[in-house]
């Protein structure tokens, strides 16, 4: 950094302090090491500040001062993301909304909630459950994710065959623009057609568009017991079809419809305590079923007839149902071997969308082509199938000398031929930028680029992520 401009950053962080006070401006050693990085592990980076503000107004002074010198500013929720969309460089300014959190307001009539964006997930969940009422949001990240983060990456989760992504729970939205300007839209209303609807457009915008301050969030009635089995299936065939039954027949009382590929299974498996399958045989493919219905009397018995009646026509070929809740745990820990998989592998992870359809195809197709290309590679086929989104992971050690970037290209190349998404559920951050345009057309492109530089005409927010 040159003389005259670190002059001018020291000179923007001393207005900064005279705006926030001295604890909401950190510099140097001040910075904790959570706000150097996120859950990819990307390279860490001190940024040049972090800002701490404790309401919407002050976001609104830190970036009108930032935008007037036009400084870059990257919006930081728990930093549990999984694209890099959060990370800032030595250069930027990073603005944490971590001290402005809380639940303001819980209207029952409505069945809304209120809160501010740096309210963690599980402190949301908490609030609405103290009520009688449950959020449509879940995920692993749940005790350090916050709201603001959730919705400026529209994260998905464990709920989305039920209740939809972060977008979906969103009735109205507080944003801080570049310019300092404070764009409120805290509506509590289902029905409002009232123009463009400028809330969407930050959702999801990873924090190139404006900072998420607040939200009206959407409550819903508390889901009954959840029962849960493990079925084995012949082919993606009978996956559809099941998938198309118990939907026919609960609706979304299916709370979670994940299925796995036999490398995976086996892996999954051979982790777990027993470390055998609880099937006599082998299939060609997994399925992990959660029935949770809005009764909470219902002992299971509808949804156990179900899958007794799919293996009587031969949908099904095998079927365990969890007796208890540690059933189910132990069989849900067959799913989630993914946390090991940092530990034991060099994980290469993709994060796909697909039309539920073409699933079986593409996996087939791209096992056979890694197959071709690097015979040596170990490769894990799972997904969340009920909400189109497979998950991929390479491990890099079983193809040594190969670059990650090799296998991205490889594996987003065929994706695209399918008319796929390459991020479903991560969001594009650093890390998927140079591939957004397989999934967007040249004309999509330009219209995000004509939002931003509508919204953000300096380019100050979140500067090199997403386009
Ligand atoms: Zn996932």
């Amino acid at each position: 950094m040159s003389d005259a401009s670190s002059a001018a950053l020291e000179g923007l962080i001393c207005s900064l302090r005279a705006a926030l006070g001295d604890d909401g401006v950190r510099t140097g050693d001040a910075i904790p090491e959570h706000a150097m990085t996120d859950w990819t592990g990307h390279a860490p980076a001190r940024p040049a500040a972090l800002l701490l503000p404790r309401s919407t107004a002050e976001v609104a002074r830190a970036l009108a001062l930032c935008h007037e010198a036009g400084q870059s500013v990257v919006p930081q929720g728990g930093m549990t993301g999984l694209a890099g969309g959060a990370v800032a460089r030595a250069d930027e300014i990073a603005l944490s909304l971590a001290r402005f959190a809380g639940i303001e307001d819980i209207d029952e009539a409505s069945a809304t909630m209120t809160a501010r964006a740096g309210t963690t997930l599980q402190a949301a969940q908490e609030a609405a459950s103290a009520v009688g009422f449950e959020l449509g949001l879940d995920l692993g990240a749940r005790g350090s994710c916050q709201i603001g983060g959730n919705l400026a990456t529209n994260a998905g989760g464990n709920r989305v065959i039920q209740s939809g992504t972060a977008r979906d729970q969103v009735l109205g939205l507080e944003a801080v623009l570049a310019s300092g300007a404070i764009l409120s839209s805290m509506t509590k209303m289902t029905k409002n057609n009232t123009g463009y609807d400028l809330k969407q457009l930050f959702i999801g915008s990873e924090g190139t568009l404006g900072i998420i301050t607040r939200a009206v969030l959407r409550l819903n009635p508390p889901r009954g017991r959840r029962h849960t089995a493990l079925v084995a299936l012949d082919g993606y065939d009978a996956v559809v079809k099941l998938l198309r039954v118990l939907s026919a027949r609960f609706g979304n009382d299916i709370g979670a419809f994940e299925i796995m590929w036999p490398d995976f299974f086996d892996f999954g498996v051979s982790l777990t305590a027993q470390a055998r399958s609880p099937f006599a045989s082998a299939y060609p493919l997994y399925a992990l079923i959660e029935h949770a219905g809005l009764d909470p009397e219902d002992d299971g018995e509808a949804f156990s007839a179900a899958l007794a009646q799919a293996l009587d026509a031969g949908l099904v070929r095998d079927a365990v149902l969890a007796q208890s809740v540690a059933d189910a745990r132990a069989l849900w820990a067959v799913r989630e071997c993914t946390a090991e998989f940092p530990s034991r592998m060099d994980p290469v992870n993709f994060d796909v969308s697909l039309p539920i359809g073409f699933i079986g195809r593409f996996v087939d197709a791209c096992r056979a082509a890694l197959d071709a290309r690097w015979p040596s590679n170990r490769a894990y086929f799972f997904g969340h199938i009920g909400d189109s989104n497979l998950h991929v992971t390479v491990d890099g050690h079983s193809v040594p000398g190969v670059a990650h970037d090799d296998i991205y290209g490889f594996v987003y190349d065929m994706l695209a031929s399918y008319g796929g998404s390459v991020s479903a559920e991560h969001g594009i951050g650093l890390l998927k930028r140079a591939y957004l345009p397989l999934t967007r057309s040249p004309e999509e492109l330009a219209a995000m680029r004509a939002i931003k530089a509508a919204l953000d005409p300096k380019g100050i927010l979140n500067p090199g992520k997403v386009i």
